[in-house]
């Protein structure tokens, strides 16, 4: 979709350092990290958020939720453990509207976590 920056990112017409991709799931390192591990994860196809999910493209959020069990192994948090977030419309702190998982990686008691829900737990 023109003016969708994670569109961009699937197209290559932005940068991203990937860190999964497969051919409906990408993966990529947050630009503004909140956490040592803070991936985001995307349905490669265009959907603005979870309202936007119907019962011919549902089936990308299993998708995604495979990938993320993948990209934990790899980062080398599946075990430690992380979180999962979405945030679904502007007051819940959605920016960019092309769904999105924020996979982050937990310290626990860390100072990461605090921050981290400030931002993404409203
Ligand atoms: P939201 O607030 O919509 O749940 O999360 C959007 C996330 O996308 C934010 O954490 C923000 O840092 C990240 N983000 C926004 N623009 C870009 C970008 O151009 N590249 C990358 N890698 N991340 C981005
Ligand atoms: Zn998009």
């Amino acid at each position: 979709m023109q003016d969708c920056v994670f569109c961009k990112i699937v197209e290559r017409q932005l940068p991203s350092t990937v860190v999964y991709e497969d051919d409906k799931v990408m993966a990529f390192n947050d630009i503004n990290p909140v956490a040592p591990v803070h991936v985001i994860i995307i349905p490669k196809a265009h959907i603005a958020n979870v309202n936007e999910l119907t019962e011919s493209n549902a089936s990308v959020m299993g998708d995604i939720h495979l990938a993320a069990g993948k990209i934990a192994e790899k980062l080398g948090v599946a075990d430690k453990g992380y979180r999962l977030i979405n945030n679904c419309g502007a007051d819940a702190g959605q920016t960019v509207f092309h769904l999105h998982y924020h996979d982050s990686g937990c310290q626990a008691g860390a100072e990461d976590n605090l921050r981290y829900q400030k931002r993404l737990c409203y």
